[in-house]
């Protein structure tokens, strides 16, 4: 969560940075990343969310256009307020050649960093369960790799807050980069420990890169998982979230600028839990296209696993959704 108290004086300079860290490090190499929340000191809105030409998407997707709420304009400190997105509707996806499981690569990995309670890693398990569900693929936990694998170069105190945290794209090109899988599709990273994706930035909750098939994600704002059943869920919830928003990216999926959805990005923890578990109907068009999930299917192990599991809000949700998909 990012504190204003401490926000300097340079908060515009840092910003200015953050922005150019950020655009830069889209197009690089032809491996675009995408951190998740940081600096921000600005509030002018920098991109106002659009009306996708729902037309064009395929007729099954159509019928839940009218369940999804189209988003407003985004509030001072949010994520488009602080960050210039273009949008990437179905089409654009499905003309850019984005990555899909195909061939052998259709495996989701998820590799846990670092140490974890065993509460943690229930829900590394849980989280598991859900991925594999929510993109209709297999997923596998690998053994665990230890943060003794991440240099002091790439470390630090934050400088205000003092935290310990380790670099994000160190992670990426280092850790998960050379230890990728002949048959993954997508290998995720699981630390509890905080991330920060280089100069300018507090921290991420995550980062993804596009074309390299590799992510990282952290447990270490979600909450005490162990304090009682509420807390549990909340951290479960969140880390839900933001496995499968970062996996999104690495199905080439950009931020959403058009409903509330999964795949919106987000600048603080608030902004992170206010949007939903579920994708609106261009993205779950463009995952669809990407796994071959039927969204049948896919509802149905999602309103059971929502059951199971304590998340009222989307089993009522993704059964109107399975309701829409048999309407003629
Ligand atoms: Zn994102
Ligand atoms: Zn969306």
């Amino acid at each position: 969560m990012l504190d204003r108290n401490v926000r300097p004086a340079v908060a515009a300079v840092l910003w200015a940075i953050a922005a150019a860290w950020f655009v830069s490090a889209g197009r690089a190499g032809g491996a675009p990343v995408f951190p998740e929340a940081a600096e921000s000191g600005d509030e002018r809105p920098r991109t106002v969310s659009k009306t996708p030409d729902n037309s064009l998407l395929p007729p099954q997707f159509r019928k839940l256009v009218s369940l999804h709420k189209p988003l407003g304009p985004p509030q001072p400190g949010d994520w488009l307020a602080s960050h210039e997105e273009s949008g990437q509707t179905y089409t654009e996806y499905v003309r850019g050649r984005p990555v899909r499981a195909e061939g052998r690569r259709r495996v989701i990995y998820i590799q846990p960093l670092g140490d974890f309670s065993p509460t943690e890693r229930k829900i590394v398990e849980l989280t598991a369960e859900y991925m594999g569900i929510f993109f209709q693929l297999p997923v596998r936990v690998r053994g665990d790799l230890s943060l003794a694998l991440v240099p002091q170069r790439a470390r630090r105190k934050h400088p205000a807050w003092g935290m310990s945290q380790v670099l994000s794209t160190y992670v990426l090109s280092d850790v998960l980069k050379p230890r990728l899988p002949p048959d993954a599709v997508a290998m995720i990273a699981l630390t509890t420990s905080d991330l920060w994706p280089g100069e300018g930035w507090n921290f991420v909750f995550g980062q993804a890169s596009l074309a390299d098939r590799v992510g990282v994600w952290s447990m270490h704002r979600f909450g005490d998982p162990q304090k009682n059943e509420d807390a549990f869920r909340l951290t479960l919830r969140r880390t839900l979230a933001t496995a499968t928003h970062e996996t999104g990216h690495m199905f080439s999926m950009e931020h959403c600028i058009f409903y509330e959805c999964s795949m919106c990005g987000s600048n603080s923890l608030p902004e992170a839990d206010h949007c939903p578990l579920w994708l609106c109907p261009q993205c779950l068009a463009k995952l669809c296209y990407a796994t071959g999930a039927n969204p049948q299917k896919r509802f149905k192990d999602l309103i059971a696993f929502a059951k199971a599991h304590g998340l009222p809000r989307e089993e009522e949700f993704w059964q109107k959704s399975l309701d829409a998909l048999a309407q003629k």
